[in-house]
C-alpha cells in the first residue's frame, strides 16, 4: 500500500474530490462537516503534537500504526482509517457495482456482489461499539472481511485494506440516528469502485 508521509514533520488534513453535499442522502453535508473537518482534523492535530521528539517522527502513517502504541497508534489509526474512508466515495450512482479485476474477485469469492454486500453490512451492523469494517485482500488475494474495533486498521493483521465503512456514530447519527445498517446500506450509492479497484490493482 502507498505509504502517508508527513510533510515539514506533520501529516495534514487529506482533500476530498467531491463536494460536501454530493454524497446526500447516504452522507449529508452536515455530518462530512463535522466527521471531516472536526473528528478528522482533531485526530490530525493530535498526531502533530505528539510527534516531535518521539521514535515515529518522520515515518509514513503506515509504519506509526504498525509501530506506535497507546495514544500515538490510536491517532494514527484514526487517520489512516478515515483517509481511505473519505477517498472512496463519489456522487450516487444508480446500480453502482464494482470494476475491474476487483469485481471477478468479489463473485469468486462471496459468490455475488449481492452476497457480498449482504455479509458486509452484517458484519458493520453487528461490530459492537465503536470501530470500522472492512473489506481486505490477504496475501493470496484472497478477499476478507473484518470488523476491526475503535481505531485498528487491517494492516496490523498483515491484510491489505481496501474498502471501509465507519460504523462510530459520529459517521452517522445526525443523519440516521440509531439506523446504523440504513445507513451502511445507503452508502453502497457513493462507493467509487474506480478507487477501491485501483486499491486491489496496486502492488
Ligand atoms: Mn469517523
Amino acid at each position: 500500500m502507498k505509504q502517508t508521509m508527513p510533510i515539514d514533520g506533520k501529516f495534514e488534513l487529506m482533500i476530498y474530490s467531491y463536494s460536501p453535499d454530493e454524497l446526500a442522502p447516504a452522507i449529508s453535508a452536515e455530518t462530512i462537516g463535522y466527521h471531516h473537518g472536526k473528528h478528522l482534523l482533531t485526530y490530525v492535530n493530535n498526531l502533530n503534537a505528539m510527534l516531535p521528539g518521539s521514535p515515529q517522527e518522520g515515518k509514513s502513517l503506515e509504519e506509526i500504526v504498525l509501530n506506535a502504541q497507546g495514544g500515538m497508534l490510536n491517532n494514527a489509526g484514526q487517520i489512516l482509517n478515515h483517509n481511505m474512508y473519505f477517498e472512496q466515495f463519489r456522487a450516487p450512482v444508480e446500480n453502482n457495482v464494482p470494476t475491474g479485476r476487483l469485481a471477478l474477485v468479489i463473485d469468486h469469492d462471496f459468490g455475488s456482489f449481492e452476497a457480498f454486500k449482504e455479509a458486509f453490512v452484517k458484519a458493520g451492523a453487528t461490530l459492537f461499539g465503536s470501530g470500522w469494517v472492512w473489506l481486505s485482500a490477504n496475501a493470496e488475494g484472497k478477499l476478507v472481511i473484518t470488523q476491526e474495533p475503535n481505531a485498528a486498521n487491517p494492516i496490523q493483521k498483515g491484510l491489505r485494506p481496501l474498502l471501509t465503512m465507519d460504523v462510530w456514530e459520529h459517521a452517522y447519527y445526525l443523519d440516521y440516528q440509531n439506523r446504523r445498517p440504513d445507513h451502511l446500506n445507503a452508502l453502497w450509492q457513493i462507493i467509487d469502485w474506480d478507487v477501491v479497484a485501483a486499491r486491489y490493482d496496486e502492488v
